[in-house]
């Protein structure tokens, strides 16, 4: 039986970007064959809209790029993934690198200009606090087995 993962919903070309767009990634069906995955989008699931204006964090608040304070969403959503990846009895995640939800090593600065800092997303957090290993598509190669040559 496949092992269920957690996943991004953009990452599987679903249009829930702040900007309507998605973020589908070549290696899809890889995975597919791999794993059973379970689609989440932590800030649909905290209540926001797409699309939305974007946010950063900011110590430990999320705020959009018009001032609003969307902390109260973005760690309802981090609840909500937490629950369903524990529903799911999911030990692993594939998440949206530099997102302040998906991130996950890296994210913006909260200046909106662009600059990345070390640092995780809201979710990312909270997943990593219970013992659920993220990874993004930056190093998605460490969840597909490689073929060995015997
Ligand atoms: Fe993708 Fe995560 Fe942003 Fe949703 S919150 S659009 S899943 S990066």
């Amino acid at each position: 039986k496949k092992p269920n993962l957690l996943i991004s919903e953009c990452l599987c070309g679903v249009h829930c970007r702040y900007d309507g767009k998605n973020n589908r990634i070549d290696e899809l069906e890889c995975i597919q064959s791999l794993y059973n995955i379970i689609p989440i989008c932590p800030e649909i699931l905290g209540g926001l809209s797409t699309p939305r204006p974007p946010a950063e964090r900011v110590g430990q608040l999320v705020i959009n790029n018009i001032g609003v304070d969307v902390t109260k969403e973005f760690v309802r959503g981090a609840l909500r993934t937490l629950t369903i990846a524990q529903d799911n009895n999911c030990h692993r995640a594939l998440l949206k690198a530099k997102s302040p939800s998906c991130g996950c090593g890296e994210i913006y600065d909260g200046t909106f200009s662009g600059i990345l800092t070390t640092g995780n997303g809201v979710t990312t957090d909270l997943l990593l606090e219970n013992h659920i290993e993220v990874f993004t598509e930056k190093n998605i190669d460490s969840l597909i087995p490689k073929k060995s040559d015997d």
